[in-house]
This record gives C-alpha cells, structure tokens and sequence, in this order.
C-alpha cells in the first residue's frame, strides 16, 4: 500500500500524485503553458498532467540536446556503455515502481507490464556488449589493393528524436533511445499524450545513472503540435505508431533530408499446421492475440487452421480463451487489462459489431465489461468473418482474432500474404524445418516458429521491422544502431592520384588497367 494523496486509486500502488507532479516538473517549459490532463484508464480519473509543449519549447529542447552531444560524443564508447548498463540495473531495481506506473498509464496487466521493464535492461546489455564492435572503424578493399586502401568510420548523427506510443510506453520510447545514446547521439522523447510520466521516470533513472544533462529529455504535448516541430529540428527520426502518421513522418523527413525508421501496425497472420501441437498452437494464439488486450503491434489478428485441425483448434483455443480472467488489480493474477480509453473501446466494438452484423460468428466475448473498468473488453474470437470487412483487412488493435479454416499450406501462405502489412506472422509445426521453410515464404519483416511474437522481439541481436505498410527501417541488432550513424568512408592512395604516372600514355595506362582489372575479376572468382 502506498501513499494516499491525490485519487483513491493511488492507494493501491507504490506511487502518489505528489511523484508525478515531480516528473512533469521534468518538462523544461518555462512562462505560461497550457496543460494536458493524464487519465489513468484502470479508474478514468486524472492522475495528473504535463505542460502542452510549444514548438519553442521543442526547438529549445533540441538546442540544449546538441550542445550536450558535442562532450557524449568524444567520450569512449565504453564510458556510455557503462553508464547504461548502470540505466538497466537502476530499471531492475525500481523494477515495482515502473511495473506500477506502467498498469496506472496503460491499464494493463501486471503479467504483461512484465515484459515492458524487462526488455530494457536486456536491450541495455545487448548494445553495451556488442556497440563497439558494430561501431569500430572497419577496413574494406580498394579497387586496387596494392596501391590504396579504404577505411570507413561511424559518427553519430547528432540528435535523434523518438516518437513512441502509449501501447508499450516503456519499452517503445527506450528500445530506440538505447542504441542512439550508445552511439553518441542526444535524444529528445516525444511519448504518446496519454502515457507521459513513464518517459518522465526513465529519464529520471538516466541521470541517476550518470547520464549527462540535456542528453535525453522528454517534450509532452499534442501529436500534431509536437511530432512535426520535432522531425524539423532532429537529425533523424525514429517513429513507432500508425501507419498514416507514419506517412506524415517520412513526408517531412524526407522533406528535411534526414533519416528515419517507421515501425508501424500489423494484421499479422498466425498458421496451424497440419502437424501442429494443437495445446501449444491454442496456448500461443492466447497469448498472442490477447498480451496487452491485444494492443500489441505483433499480435495475431487472422488465424489460418489446416481444415483437417480446425475443431480441435477451435476447441482448445476458445476453451483457453473462455478461461481467461479480467482484471486491473496491480497485482500478478488477472491475464487481461483493460484498453487505453473510450475512443479506442469503441473502435474495437465498432469492429465486431460490423463483423457479426455481416455474418461472422461469436465463439467467445464480443462484449465490454464496465464491471470490470471502464474500458475493458473481453478476449473476442470470430470465425465466418466476411474476408472483405474490417475486421479481415484493418487491423484492430484489440482482443479480438478470427480464425479461419484453410485446405493446404500454400493456401495459408497465400491468404497470411494477403495483405497491405507485413510486419509479424507465426507459424505453428511439429518440424521446426518445415516451419523455416514456410517463414521463408511468409512477407513479413519477422517470422516465428512456435511462438506467437516473444521468440522474435527478444532475440535482440537480430533486426526487427516491417514489410509494406508496416515501416521502413529495422530497430534491434547492428542494424538498429548503424541508422543512427553518419558513415563516411576514408580511402588513401600509396602512389598519389590515381592517373598514369608521369611519362606513361593514357593508351598505356588504359591497356594496364584493363589488364588488371581482368586479373583482379578472375582472383575474385577463384577466391573465396
Ligand atoms: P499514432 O500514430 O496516433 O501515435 C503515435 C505517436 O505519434 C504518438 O506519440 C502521437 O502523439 C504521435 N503523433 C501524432 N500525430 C503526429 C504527427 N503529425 N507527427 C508526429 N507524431 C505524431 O499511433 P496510435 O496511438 O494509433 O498507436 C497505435 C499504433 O502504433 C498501431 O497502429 C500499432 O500497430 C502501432 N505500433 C507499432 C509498433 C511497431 O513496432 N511496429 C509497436 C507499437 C505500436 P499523441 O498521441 O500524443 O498525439
């Protein structure tokens, strides 16, 4: 039990609404400023609120960021490793605060909080150790080795901005800001208007860490206020939200000339073999469909079922599903929170209403539940859904899945490929080869094999991103920090310009470097 100032709901966490007063306090917003109220979907009451930044206040952000880069940026790349290394383990040990403000923020469940506050010092681990191999100078081949050579170096870009949403407020502003401190660069943080005090808090946790002033700070304020002032004054943008926000982004990056990675929504498809383990298969669709009442970017939102296997999926699958509990106590028990507000509540009902009035049957849910907070819904699964409504082609960004039955695997394949996105599909097997083997033919920028999204997400070392309408650019592994990088190459020659030396003809010259050139081609396919 914590303290009990400010709203009753405070009563039941480790925080009170003096804490959050301290975090908006962060926001460097000087004279009169309007302010944005925080509601706490788990009781819809105002937890607190944060200045509506200004442009100005953006632009002044930027200002204080570039000239605390220029000292972050000579530091050794050991010296900022070390000091987010000591950024996961300060996550770790307020491990119980953060799991609380994450379920205040969002209304999820403390399970799934879980996986928010562990990816961060994972990702902080993972960039310490490998930043200085993926950023040391690499030495690469001349067109003529004898006689000059070619180095190309990394620099950091200089101020990153990060965009993030409210959906995984904690992992999605740190899982990009991590690797762009680490190679040198500021960051300014611009999180969703409804998830605001988690960025406040690891901003915090930062300095703590010894992060110097202005490196990372946070600018709170409307979108369309905010996210376009800050994609003016960065050099480069890392934006994690909806598709046609993500359009807006690249339009302005590329209008400015800088670099940006867009990681933006799914409607992944999720495939049951014929030779699937139908309890393990029904287990991931839970789980997958359903972590974060299913306002998760990788969750499966289409089940394809090999006909032969359909009853038994659907029976193991609703089964699981019916017995799934709602809940927003911040406590480990319920497996399902709630959504984020009104607005999205009723979009997600919108969905499956339109999808039953046009013939889709209810196997499970279908309804909201104020009885257990405002905006909760429950785990929603539909089969016979109409291929062309909603609910098949946009995504939902909710707990509801359909499943559907499919005569082979290429029918799977061809129906999970059906669509504008590509960001996360699974497949579901008894052969993990077979299972490669048809990731191979899945478009999407990140395929599992018996798992829904986890066995993907976490293997940190290796790049995750989009397809189509769901992004450009990939976060995660050397990839995710070489876009956070000015590549420049050094090439030296031994003999000085590259012409025919004093004396030489250019018909001599000309005849020793086709010579060469014939012997280098055939060098290059003998050697390996
Ligand atoms: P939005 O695109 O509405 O918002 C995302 C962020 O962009 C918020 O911080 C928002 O601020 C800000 N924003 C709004 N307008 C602009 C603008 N004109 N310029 C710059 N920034 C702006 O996303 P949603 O709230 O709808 O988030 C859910 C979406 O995010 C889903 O489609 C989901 O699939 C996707 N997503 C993708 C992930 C991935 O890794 N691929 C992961 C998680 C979510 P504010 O809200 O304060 O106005």
């Amino acid at each position: 039990m914590g303290q009990t100032s400010g709203p009753q709901i405070f009563a039941e966490t480790t925080l009170a609404a003096r804490r959050l007063e301290r975090l908006s306090a962060r926001i460097e917003a000087p004279g009169e400023r309007s302010s944005l109220e925080v509601r706490t979907p788990v009781t819809d009451e105002a937890i607190g609120s944060v200045p509506a930044c200004t442009a100005n206040d953006v632009s002044a952000a930027v200002e204080r960021a570039r000239s605390a880069q220029s000292g972050w940026e000579r530091a050794t790349i050991d010296e900022r490793a070390a000091i987010l290394e000591r950024f996961g383990d300060l996550v770790l040990d307020r491990r119980e605060e953060l799991l609380d403000l994450v379920q205040l923020e969002t209304g999820k469940s403390r399970q799934h909080a879980v996986e928010e506050v562990l990816d961060v010092p994972l990702t902080c681990s993972y960039y310490a150790a490998n930043g200085v191999s993926v950023l040391a100078d690499a030495d690469r081949s001349s067109a003529v080795p004898l006689a000059a050579d070619a180095t190309v170096t990394y620099d950091p870009v200089g101020v990153v901005g990060v965009i993030s949403p409210w959906n995984y407020p904690l992992t999605l502003a740190m899982t990009d800001a991590v690797p762009a401190l680490l190679a040198g660069n500021a960051v300014v943080c611009k999180p969703d208007e409804r998830t605001p005090f988690i960025a406040l808090a690891l901003a915090e946790l930062l300095a703590e860490a010894g992060l110097p002033a202005g490196l990372f700070q946070v600018v709170t304020g409307e979108g369309e206020t905010v996210g376009p002032a800050l994609v003016d004054e960065v050099d480069y943008v890392t934006f994690t939200g909806g598709t046609e926000t993500g359009r807006t982004v690249a339009k302005q990056a590329g209008r400015n000339l800088i670099g940006c990675s867009l990681e933006l929504g799914g409607k992944n498809p999720m495939l049951v073999l014929d030779d699937a383990d139908i309890e393990t298969a029904a287990r991931g669709a839970v789980k997958g469909a359903f972590t974060n009442a299913g306002q998760l970017c990788l969750a499966p939102e289409r089940i394809y079922v090999d006909e032969h296997r359909y009853d038994e999926f659907l029976d193991a699958f609703v089964g699981a599903t019916r017995r799934l509990e709602l809940g927003l106590e911040f406590e480990y028990g319920p497996a399902v929170g709630s959504l984020i507000d009104d607005d999205h509540l009723e979009s997600v009902r919108e969905f499956v209403d339109d999808a039953v009035e046009n013939g889709a049957s209810l196997l499970s849910g279908g309804r909201s539940r104020p009885d257990v907070g405002p905006f909760c819904y429950e785990p929603t699964i539909l089969t016979d859904v109409d291929p062309d409504s909603r609910v098949a082609c946009e995504e939902t960004f909710g707990p509801v899945v359909s499943v559907h039955a499919v005569s082979s695997v290429d029918e799977a394949i061809e129906r999970a490929n059906d669509s504008e996105y590509g960001l996360n599909a699974s497949v579901w097997t008894a052969d993990r080869k077979r299972g490669r083997a048809v990731a191979r033919e899945i478009d999407c920028g990140t395929v599992c094999v018996n798992d829904p999204y986890t066995v993907g997400w976490a293997a940190i070392d290796a790049p995750m991103g989009g397809f189509g309408d769901s992004g450009l650019g990939r976060r995660h592994g050397p990839e995710g920090l070489k876009r956070y990088v000015d590549v420049r190459t050094i090439a030296t020659s031994r003999i000085g310009p590259m012409d025919a030396p004093p004396g030489i003809s250019p018909r001599w010259f000309a005849r020793f470097m086709f010579g060469l050139t014939a012997v280098q081609r055939r060098l290059a396919r003998w050697l390996p």
